[in-house]
Parts: C-alpha cells; structure tokens; sequence
C-alpha cells in the first residue's frame, strides 16, 4: 500500500488523482491533501478517505470539528510546509498551481518521498536550484505533465548521451485557428474552450497564448538535462503524441494515448508498474499532423524561450507577470494582446542574469507582480 500525499487535491489534476487511487483502493492510501479556497471539496475527500492529514492555506476559518472523525487539520501561511513535514507519505503529488508549493516540495525531497511533479512553475522559476537539490537528495522526480511524462517514457527506450532532441508537441491551444487580426481583443471565455484537454483556468489560457508550451521547454530543459538548443516544439493538433525523443541513430521515438491526464497521474504513480487505466488508447493511431509553431500567432512563445535562453531569474520574472496577466484577462481588465506586449516589458526592464537562491526567486517574484499590477492599473 502506497502513501500519497496530493498538494492541490481540489483542482483539476487533484481530483483526477483522487479519481486514478479510487479505482485502486488496494494499493493507494491518502495521508495528506491540501486546498487553498474549496473547503467543501476538502471535506468531501477527506471523509471519503479518512485522510489523517488536512491542510487548509486559505483565508477563511477552517476548524477540525467540521470533520467528522479525528484528525490533523493545519491552516494558515505556512500551512502546506508544515503539514508536508508532519505527514507520512511514499509519494507526494504537487498540484497545486504557482509557486507556493516550492518550498513544500523541497520538504517532500528532504523527506526521501517520490516527487509527482504536475506543477510546471517551480520549475520553470528556480529550475537549476530545484534540480541541484534533487542531485544532492537523489530525490525522485516522476513527471506528470503529459509532454514530459512521454519523454520520461520515450527515454527509456535508450541512453542519455544517445539523445539528439527532444520534440515537444502543442495542440496549439483555443486560439489555432482563429483569425490573427481578431486575435488583438479576443473574449476570455473563447481562450478558455480548449479544443482537446479540460483544465484548470490560468493553464487553459496559457495554452491559447503557448505562454505554457514555454514553461514546458523550460521545464524539459531541467527535468532532463538537455541544452534549449536540442529542445523543438511542433504544433499537433491530435494532442495523440504526447512527445517524442530523437535518437542520434535517427530513430524517433513516440508516446502515444488519448488526451486525458488520468494517464501520466496513475504512471507518475505507479512507475515502474504499468496497470490497467480507464484511458482508451488509440490501438491504430488516428491520422496524425505535425506543423511548425507560427511565431506570428504566438509571440509569448518566443518570449518566454528568450527568457529561458537568458536564464538566471528571467524565466521567474516571466512567470510572474504571467500570473497576474492570466487573472486580468480573465476578468476584462486588459486586452489578450497586452499580454505578449506586457511580458515583453518585464524582459526589456530587468535585469536578472546570473545565479539565485530561493529568497532571490520569492523576492523576484514578489517585485515583477508589483510592477505588472502597477502596469495593468494604468
Ligand atoms: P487548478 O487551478 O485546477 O488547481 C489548483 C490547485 O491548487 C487547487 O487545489 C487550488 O486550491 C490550489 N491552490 C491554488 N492556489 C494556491 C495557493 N496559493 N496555495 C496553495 N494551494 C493553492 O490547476 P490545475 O490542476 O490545472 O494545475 C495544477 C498544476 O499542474 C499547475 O502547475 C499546472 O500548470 C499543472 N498542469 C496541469 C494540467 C492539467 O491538465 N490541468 C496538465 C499539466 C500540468 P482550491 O481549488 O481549493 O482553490
Ligand atoms: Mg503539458
């Protein structure tokens, strides 16, 4: 029986990794879950699971007697790092959205847990340090993310030093096919349509603006040790080919399956077993295509692997501002455009080369939100 901890257990990836373990009640137990504002959808799962560990990180009062049977309930600021050093887990699922699950994540690896990686920013913003603790730890990092939970699997097929590239694949996000000039003050609600995947809001919008297909060669980049100049990205509109692996002997391999996140959940969580899913595979492959990424249509894209190439605390930098761009789009506070226009600014005006510990990547992130809320205000 495997102890799991899920950080995040009422968003999108959470409750589709409560959805994998409940099919699987012989071999999973929760030990520990956290929310940030759905206190019902907490309660609902830790009474179905009985989860001795609950932590609660949002600003309304949330008391042990709201359940019903004996447990540790842990709120407040630093609630997810002391409820990830007081749990007993094997695995510790991270999907919760941002960077507040950074330093809890580095007590999950202190603590010798098997690390679920779903969350992409804390890579994308202290990938290096993340990484170096990893080594120093030999921490394991299973990636859920479905483009790097295919490489991880592409990988195996053979040795380190014989991989050429890495190919990253993009549906292309709601906004593929939409005429560029209506691009410029498109609605929310049309980013939010997703043609093949169902997730959370800030990464929905983040696919129509590929904002995350940057995060995500970052996170390649890290995850798997590989040079950003032997990391592509093609457009495939199937979402089928979750990515692939090129060899130096010219064989490119794939990982293929139907979209549908249950997938790499259950496999970050039972690697190396592989058991049956409730995902339907395609057993012959549909009609498959494969494009280059038009930069015209997507200028986060390259903003983001110009703040990647630059490295230091720009892809932190970026990753900020993106997470109060996403919010004010969303509520009609500006204009899809000024999105690539206002992260283009945060590039222009620091400067943040060099190397950082984690207090430079809170304090950058702290100033680089200040200064895109003063932005978005005006
Ligand atoms: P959601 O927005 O659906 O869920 C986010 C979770 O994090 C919720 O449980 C939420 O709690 C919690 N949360 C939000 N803010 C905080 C905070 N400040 N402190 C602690 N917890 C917080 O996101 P997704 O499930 O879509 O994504 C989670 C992560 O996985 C992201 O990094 C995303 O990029 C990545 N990912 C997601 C994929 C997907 O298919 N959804 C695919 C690949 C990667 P509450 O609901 O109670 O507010
Ligand atoms: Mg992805």
């Amino acid at each position: 029986m495997k102890k799991l901890a899920i950080i995040g257990v009422t968003g999108s990836i959470g409750r589709q990794a409560v959805d994998v373990i409940e099919k699987y009640p012989e071999r999973f137990s929760l030990t520990m879950i956290s929310a940030h504002s759905d206190k019902e959808k907490l309660i609902e799962i830790a009474e179905r699971h009985k989860v001795p560990v609950v932590c609660f990180t949002g600003k309304i009062p949330f008391h042990a007697s709201e359940l019903s049977y004996p447990c540790t309930v842990i709120t407040g600021d630093s609630a997810l790092s002391v409820a990830s050093e007081k749990a007993d887990y094997d695995v510790f699922l991270n999907a919760v959205v941002g960077i507040a699950a950074l330093e809890p994540t580095l007590i999950a690896m202190k603590k010798g847990a098997r690390i679920a990686l779903s969350n992409k920013e804390m890579l994308v913003c202290a990938g290096e340090y993340v990484m170096a603790q990893a080594q120093k730890l030999k921490s394991e990092i299973i990636p859920v993310d479905s483009e790097h939970s295919a490489i991880f699997q592409c990988l195996s097929a053979g040795r380190k030093q014989d991989v050429d590239r890495l190919i990253i694949t993009s549906s292309g996000g709601a906004f593929r096919d939409i005429p560029l000039a209506e691009l410029d003050n498109i609605a929310p609600e049309r980013a939010l349509a997703h043609p093949n995947w169902n997730m959370g809001k800030k990464i929905t919008i983040d696919c129509a603006t590929m904002v995350n297909k940057g995060f995500e060669v970052i996170e390649a980049k890290y995850l798997f040790d590989i040079p950003f100049d032997r990391i592509d990205a093609v457009l495939h509109r199937e979402s089928i080919v979750h990515s692939m692996v090129r060899f130096r002997d010219g064989s490119t391999v794939a990982q293929l399956s139907d979209p549908d996140m249950r997938l790499p959940i259950q496999y970050a969580l039972t690697y190396p077993e592989r058991i049956p899913s409730p995902v339907a595979s395609p057993v012959i492959p549909y009609s498959l295509t494969f494009a280059p990424v038009d930069e015209k249509r997507y200028p986060c894209f390259g903003l983001m692997l110009e703040a990647g190439r630059l490295g230091g605390l720009y892809p932190a930098a970026l990753l900020a501002a993106d997470s109060v761009l996403v919010p004010a789009y969303l509520e009609g506070k500006i204009k899809y455009s000024d999105i690539p226009r206002i992260l283009s600014c945060v590039l222009e005006n620091f400067s943040l080369s060099g190397s950082y510990d984690l207090v430079d990547v809170l304090n950058i992130n702290s100033d680089v939100e200040k200064y895109t809320r003063k932005v978005v205000a005006l």
